[in-house]
């Protein structure tokens, strides 16, 4: 197939890298030069803008931060609603607002463009080996036709319903990966300050009921103060933003979601933005004066 790939990141790079893998043929593009180059070096064309990618293609896939950034990609000047042929399918794979996802969905229906919105869960490592967790929402008979596309970057791809949920799942995924990092992080800390080792603590109950994939993906982090992204703070700052709007504008009160996010805001204050999500523990060993390097030390980002 003919894919426009828009958002070359972290993650857009290696996900449209195991689409050439598959022989399908990309345009692609990013503000950024650096992956743009890389991509062609493995068989795809450079497009000028997002209007150019979507010009020949008949299916259009955004990697983008945020709602804004998707926004302008496919509504603004020289977005891919001005390069699109009627028929074309934009899948948004970025993690955005559910509500902007059908407002955007809206003006590109009123053009001829079936939007899906695909996010996903995994991380970098998972966008390299193309196995993927992807949530769409949208017209069913959209999404068959694009389900084997989406699983050369996944493992799963699962229709959740209309457009919007599948931003639903993301931001509900968010929640549980975000309280999971705390709850990690508060243990950890409990067991240095008092003086028993945490790696030691990690390794008692990561078998039992405590274990989980956050536990086995971030404590290691936590202890060697190991905080390269992964998945930036920053990122999850937004994800947990566009979880209390869209709870607030469906009644929905997430006080432990709200109080998460403003102690990730306080790792940004203190400089760590770009770290990894899992550097929320220099939170609590800021709280308690305490390392969980075991050095005794209280460090900052
Ligand atoms: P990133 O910041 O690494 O990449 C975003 C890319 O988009 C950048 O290369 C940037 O130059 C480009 N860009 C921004 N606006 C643009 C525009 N208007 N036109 C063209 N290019 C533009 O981000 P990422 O980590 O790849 O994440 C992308 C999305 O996936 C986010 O919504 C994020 O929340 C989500 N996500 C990330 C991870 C992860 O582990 N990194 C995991 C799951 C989901």
């Amino acid at each position: 197939m003919n894919i426009g790939f828009i958002g070359l990141g972290i993650m857009g790079k290696p996900m449209a890298r195991n689409l050439l893998r598959a022989g399908h043929r990309l345009s692609v593009y990013d503000y950024r030069q650096e992956p743009v180059q890389a991509l062609c070096e493995d068989g795809a064309t450079a497009a000028c803008s997002a209007a150019d990618a979507a010009r020949n293609s008949e299916m259009v896939i955004t990697m983008l931060p945020n709602s804004p950034h998707v926004r302008e990609a496919v509504l603004g000047k020289d977005g891919v609603l001005q390069g699109a042929q009627q028929g074309t399918i934009l899948a948004d794979m970025s993690s955005i607002a559910p509500l902007e996802a059908r407002a955007i969905a809206a003006a590109c229906e009123a053009r001829g463009v079936h939007m899906l919105d695909c996010p996903v869960s995994g991380g970098e490592p998972k966008a390299i080996e193309g196995t993927l967790s992807i949530m769409c929402g949208g017209e069913a008979e959209v999404f068959e036709q694009i389900r084997d596309v989406l699983l050369c970057m996944g493992s799963s791809a699962v229709r959740v319903g209309e457009i919007g949920s599948g931003n639903v799942a993301k931001l509900s995924n968010q929640i549980v990966v975000a309280l999971n990092i705390a709850a990690v992080s508060e243990a950890l800390t409990l067991a240095a300050k008092t003086g028993v080792d945490p790696q030691d603590v990690f390794e008692a109950i990561r078998g039992g009921l405590a274990g989980s994939t956050v536990l086995e993906a971030k404590a290691p982090m936590m202890l060697c103060h190991q905080f390269a992204p992964g998945f930036r703070m920053d990122l999850h700052i937004k994800d947990l933003k566009n979880v209390l709007d869209t709870a607030h504008a469906a009644d929905v009160p997430l006080p432990l979601s709200a109080q998460v996010l403003e102690m990730m805001q306080a790792v940004k204050v203190d400089g760590g933005g770009t770290l990894d999500h899992s550097a929320l523990a220099l939170y609590y060993e800021k709280l308690a004066h305490v390392s969980l390097k075991g050095d005794g030390e209280v460090s900052g980002p």
